[in-house]
């Protein structure tokens, strides 16, 4: 549809042609009623476990089980978010889709239309912090600046402003959701060490969550699991990019 109406934005597709529209909106729900919405309650024994809602392939709707409708509201923005990430990169890791994904296209950006605005707002305050350079390759920051999860949002959902550094368009795009390889992880917790109060303070009358410690307690979890199992770490070094991370350049972790 997107290809069709010739835009990425949902609410123009809508009223550029509202039939077809529509008989999407039909097409999407009957997939929906046949695929995800019944096997989505038994994915893990694979025994039919209605907690969620009544599954009836008969009935024209979905009845939610008591207390659900609160708790998909309650936990809308984390589960919104976690569906987001993850249909991306089942959409970026099947293979029939890699020849479509050039290295400068935000995938996440075309399929949800995300706005970054709200971090936009964090790049006044980091800027100081990285002398207006990029984390990791150190060019100068001028019209492409990005906001980074140190620790990559598939791995600790959950945005704490420490873990925020800015880099530019290459950077961010081509680390993805790898960890940034070790010196890096010295590099973070330095900058926290010497900016940490300033960033908590101004993120404070912006209203984002801070708690440099749990950040740092996540970093150093992330890590720590990298190297249990051996996972690659992500270098700005083009001639490098990804490698096995080495715990003997990590003597911050095993201390
Ligand atoms: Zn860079």
């Amino acid at each position: 549809m997107q290809q069709e109406t010739q835009t990425t934005s949902i609410r123009i597709a809508r009223t550029r042609d509202i039939k077809k529209w529509q008989s999407t909106i039909k097409e999407v729900a009957q997939t929906i009623k046949n695929n995800p919405a019944k096997y989505l309650q038994s994915a893990q024994d694979k025994v039919s476990r209605e907690f969620l809602y009544v599954y009836n392939p008969k009935a024209n709707a979905i009845v939610l089980m008591p207390g659900i409708a609160y708790c998909f509201t309650r936990f809308s923005q984390i589960i919104h978010k976690l569906c987001q990430q993850y249909w991306t990169d089942f959409v970026r890791k099947n293979r029939h889709n890699q020849s479509y994904f050039s290295d400068d296209i935000d995938l996440q950006q075309f399929l949800f239309h995300q706005s970054r605005q709200n971090l936009k707002i964090l790049e006044s305050i980091l800027i100081d912090t990285q002398q207006g350079q990029c984390f990791y390759c150190h060019k100068a920051l001028k019209n492409n600046i990005e906001v980074d999860h140190f620790i990559p949002w598939s791995k600790y959902p959950i945005d704490t402003t420490h873990n925020f550094v800015l880099t530019d368009h290459s950077c961010n795009n081509s680390k993805r959701d790898y960890l940034a390889e070790e010196l890096f992880y010295e590099k973070w917790l330095e900058r926290n060490q010497q900016h940490g109060h300033t960033i908590e303070q101004e993120a404070k009358t912006i209203g984002f969550i801070t708690n440099q410690q749990r950040s740092e307690t996540i970093s150093q979890w992330a890590y720590q699991i990298a190297i249990e199992h051996e996972d690659l770490v992500w270098s700005p070094e083009p001639s490098i990019k990804l490698r096995p991370i080495n715990p003997d350049l990590l003597p911050q972790l095993r201390a």
